[in-house]
């Protein structure tokens, strides 16, 4: 019999005996109170009667996540290692600070956010760029064991202001202006001020880091507006400090907001315990950080999940260093920035999207930074692997990046690509760079990964049960596509609720399979190697879009659409996009009476969607097109928009392949629809489509 492979065994171990396989796991980070058991099984019932399974991760246990990312490491001699490197193109400045320095600075801001009234259990709201302060004000944030909740510093006021009144934070810790790229500084003085109006929960406390870019002007003290950076400077001269405050386990540490299927977004919950000891694991087991000397890049965003874990708190848990980067993969000031920052600051681990690879495609084609300027100096020699996430990769670029790096990275360095979610908190699956860590923690091996199947995100890990199912919740066969589901319990970063709405999270991820199972949202399929091959936004995920590695709802774009006044109605799908995976497309009817023929709309009405979009939900969600036309977009007899036969007009139009049949669920109403839309989706790409809509990938012509 052929021997398993270490993370076959380690993945069975979890699922076979979770109770001794977290148990063990929970003991490489430092708890204030040692948990009383593993994990304790309950039942939820709801208001309406529903009852299902629940959860809880180290019962008893009691944990400062900021104690372990910090305080710890210094306690322990390791103090003067490197927590952080700054770097920011758009500024040109950069900065570095050791564990030491880093406790220093968030010692003194928990003690300000304690005097200006932050408690245990408090929100605390954080929209700022990608500098050193906001990773400072999320452990900060957590040391007084309140709670932060991150949103993107490119959202707009009305989405702030969404996320302002679901959370209800006690203060918002924001900057004067942020950088987007090559652009200028973009001020968040209007931004916030607008988001608080808009808001009917009022926060007390702005605290603002004055940028000398562009300042926040005039400081509004009697809006409850502070300078940060005074406030800090008067706490230095007076010794304000604050201790860290332990929280039960399943205490939150953050919520995160991402996109669900209606406008509103879902406040992912984050509990203290399962978090640490979950992404503690993973920053190892998968991702093969053995703790200082390793340099971790996350080329990300913190407003997004995977810069919550692997920019902050994974890197800084295990006592590695991080790279905090306030720049674009191009233009900042071109397509070699990446390659430069590895060199630089001798990467180990890189971590991107898909998308900001296929933006350096773009811009060099050749590959001419990653061999020329940096890879035959040994520039890249350090870099072990390249992980990718956020949306699928495909094949031609994890093919193109496995053969770069096998030439000009260290031996064995591979590309990962890891499926994962906000709801998740880790990955959900990948190839595990330090599989044996699995079995035991202490070890300094990184021997001999699974193979890399390019197009598949990996195998499982540990915690989490992933099935392939049909409609009606059963396993699919291996190779044939379904719905990526996962058993309960969820691993230890995952989510258990979410906040204040536990109703929301019983409708939104178990009732479709009756509590059985939690809907990703998923679909995909599972090789006969159990191999994973999660792809997003498939059929039933047409209320979701994913662009540029970022989850936007349809419902929500089609909202903002549709206050605009000429508009009646509108469905909103994604069309493939060579750059971002996937842009937001719409259909339109107008509520004119006299419907014009033509597909295209007028410009001008086209740019003051496009405006409502910006303004609205923010740059990133921007549309990619739209298409007018009346009696075309079919519906269910229930009413329901079939965005999926939308979707696969548009996406049979960008593969040239106009004429292909489209899946029509026998539930349409009108079936005609399907056929006004094809003639319209004809004449747009007769016009416009030529060279301006392109997928990613190739497919195949049958
Ligand atoms: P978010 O919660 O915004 O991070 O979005 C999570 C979603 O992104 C997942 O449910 C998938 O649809 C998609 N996604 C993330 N990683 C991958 C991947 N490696 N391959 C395919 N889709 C992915």
């Amino acid at each position: 019999m052929v021997s398993k492979h270490a993370q076959d065994r380690v993945y069975s171990q979890a699922n076979t005996n979770p109770d001794d396989f977290w148990g063990t796991h929970a003991k490489n980070v430092h708890w204030h109170k040692k948990p009383e058991k593993t994990i304790q099984k309950s039942k939820k019932t709801l208001k309406d009667g529903v009852s299902h399974d629940h959860w809880t991760w180290f019962p008893g246990g009691e944990i400062s996540t900021t104690f372990n990312c910090v305080d710890r490491h210094v306690r322990d001699g390791k103090g003067n290692n490197t927590a952080i490197y700054w770097d920011s193109p758009v500024t040109g400045a950069k900065e570095q600070f050791t564990y030491n320095q880093l406790l220093v600075e968030v010692e003194t801001l928990a003690g300000v956010l304690r005097e200006e009234g932050v408690k245990q259990g408090d929100v605390v709201l954080i929209y700022m760029p990608m500098i050193p302060a906001a990773l400072f004000a999320m452990l900060a944030i957590a040391r007084l064991g309140a709670i932060h909740a991150v949103v993107f510093g490119g959202f707009a006021p009305a989405a702030l202001a969404q996320r302002i009144d679901a959370s209800r934070p006690k203060a918002i810790m924001t900057a004067s202006c942020g950088i987007d790229g090559s652009k200028a500084p973009s001020g968040y003085k209007k931004m916030i001020e607008e988001a608080v109006d808009r808001s009917t929960f009022k926060p007390y406390k702005t605290i603002i880091w004055q940028r000398d870019d562009l300042r926040w002007d005039p400081v509004l003290k009697e809006s409850g507006q502070r300078n940060w950076q005074r406030l800090v400077k008067s706490a230095r001269n007076r010794g304000l400090k604050a201790d860290a405050v332990p929280v039960k386990s399943e205490d939150g540490l953050y919520i995160i907001y991402t996109s669900g299927t209606t406008g509103l977004p879902k406040g992912v919950v984050r509990t203290a315990g399962g978090h640490a000891v979950g992404l503690n694991f993973s920053i190892k087991y998968l991702f093969g950080i053995h703790g200082p000397g390793d340099v971790m890049f996350t080329a990300s965003d913190i407003g997004w999940v995977v810069g919550h874990s692997y920019i902050v708190y994974a890197p800084l848990l295990i006592g590695a260093t991080t790279v905090l980067f306030e720049g674009k993969p191009v233009g900042t000031p071109d397509a070699s920035t990446f390659w430069r920052m590895i060199e630089e600051y001798k990467v180990t681990t890189m971590f991107t999207a898909p998308t900001a690879l296929r933006a350096i495609r773009r811009e060099d084609g050749e590959n001419e930074f990653f061999e020329k300027t940096y890879g035959e100096r040994g520039g890249l020699r350090s870099l072990r692997a390249l992980f990718l996430a956020g949306e699928r990769s495909e094949p031609s670029i994890v093919e193109m990046y496995q053969k770069l790096l096998k030439k000009h990275c260290a031996e064995g360095a591979l590309v990962v690509d890891n499926w994962w979610s906000s709801e998740s908190g880790s990955p959900i699956s990948g190839v595990a760079l330090s599989a044996t860590a699995g079995e035991d923690f202490a070890t300094q091996q990184r021997e001999g990964p699974l193979p890399i199947k390019p197009g598949s995100a990996g195998k499982p890990m540990p915690g989490f049960d992933v099935q392939v199912v049909d409609d009606e919740g059963h396993p699919v066969e291996r190779g044939q596509m379904g719905n990526v589901v996962m058993s309960i319990p969820l691993a230890p970063t995952a989510f258990t609720t979410l906040w204040g709405d536990e109703d929301r999270f019983y409708r939104s991820y178990l009732k479709r399979f009756d509590g059985r199972w939690v809907d990703t949202g998923d679909a995909g399929m599972m090789d006969n190697d159990g191999y994973t091959c999660p792809v997003s936004i498939m059929s039933r995920s047409d209320d979701l879009l994913n662009v540029a590695a970022h989850r936007f709802s349809t419902g929500a774009i089609e909202q903002v659409i549709t206050s605009h006044p000429s508009i009646a109605e509108a469905a909103v799908v994604g069309i493939p996009d060579q750059l971002k995976g996937q842009l937001p497309f719409a259909f339109i009817t107008l509520s004119t009476h006299e419907h014009p023929d033509a597909a295209v709309p007028e410009d001008r009405l086209y740019q003051e969607v496009q405006k409502l979009v910006r303004d609205e939900i923010g740059a990133i969600a921007s549309l990619g097109g739209m298409i007018q036309g009346r009696g075309m977009i079919p519906k269910t007899r229930s009413g329901k928009t079939l965005r999926r036969v939308l979707r696969e007009l548009i996406e049979n139009a960008t593969h040239e392949q106009l004429d292909k049949e489209v899946g029509v669920p026998s539930t349409i109403e009108d079936q005609e629809a399907v056929e006004v839309a094809r003639a319209k989706v004809k004449e747009y790409f007769g016009l416009k489509g030529k060279g301006l809509h392109m997928p990613a990938e190739a497919r195949a012509k049958l």
